[in-house]
């Protein structure tokens, strides 16, 4: 993996040169080092288990509450508030923090770019988040962990503290639409950008797909990190096979030598 490979014409970042937008697309296969298996992939609980993917259906949550309850009691126990980034996410830490523009457009509702030191304003969430609860009635927004608090102390389903409405987590269900705002924002950026890196994911759902696309369209190079092929794989400069812990420091390490 030279230098040369990943920047390409165009790109480099020379003495007096200006430092390419990267934009990372990272997917569930950045996380599982980090314990959260990949629910939605092809053979993921949501896919093979229909009362599982009640749960995370919007209609199905709203209308009954016995799967409102069940689902609490399941992100009392689960895997993803607990989960701890690992070396693929502190490996984009440190790509943002040696100065290369970074933007990360994640899948993920778990959190771990920022917990691992990303700031905030360098995450677009198209699934939202799993850390924020937010009221079906009036919106308003709080933490998951305050609501969990009350779910541990016998409240089976939790209300909003505002209004009674139906508190959720503030992850895209299916049946609910993409925020809008934060879509437009990563096609914004999958223009813009000059290296599209896409990590973990298999490019086969909406829109991440789409945002390859675009990358690919508008001239960026296109990088794949994914343990399976994806649909563009022909279309990238580079697809690496390897483990995304092992491989992603080393491929982000040649952007920020100079
Ligand atoms: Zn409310």
């Amino acid at each position: 993996m030279s230098t040369e490979d990943i920047r390409g014409a165009g790109g480099g970042s020379g003495p007096g040169g200006h430092r390419p937008l990267v934009a990372i697309l990272s997917g569930a296969g950045i996380s599982t080092d980090s314990g959260i298996p990949d629910y939605r992939g092809p053979n993921g609980l949501w896919r093979t288990d229909p009362d599982a993917e009640k749960l995370v259906t919007y209609s199905y949550y709203m209308a009954d509450p016995e799967i409102r309850r069940r689902s609490w009691r399941l992100r009392l126990t689960g895997p993803a508030l607990r989960a701890r980034p690992n070396a693929g996410h502190e490996a984009v830490v440190r790509l943002e923090r040696a100065g290369v523009p970074v933007r990360v457009i994640t899948q993920n509702v778990d959190g771990l770019h920022q917990l691992a030191g990303l700031p905030e304003r360098k995450v677009l969430e198209l699934h939202g988040t799993a850390r924020t609860v937010v009221c079906t009635r009036c919106r308003a927004r709080s933490e998951m962990e305050k609501a969990l608090e009350r779910v541990r102390a016998g409240v089976a389903d939790p209300e909003c503290l505002r209004c009674g409405g139906i508190l959720k987590p503030a992850t895209v269900m299916f049946g609910e639409a993409l925020d809008p705002a934060v879509l437009a924002e990563a096609l914004g950026t999958a223009r813009a950008c000059e290296v599209f890196l896409a990590v973990g994911t298999s490019l086969q759902v909406e829109p991440a797909a789409s945002l390859a696309r675009v990358a690919a369209e508008h001239g960026a190079r296109l990088v794949i990190v994914n343990a399976d092929p994806t649909p563009y794989d022909a279309l990238a400069d580079r697809v690496v096979r390897e483990p995304i812990g092992r491989s992603l420091p080393v491929l982000l390490a040649e952007f920020t030598r100079s």
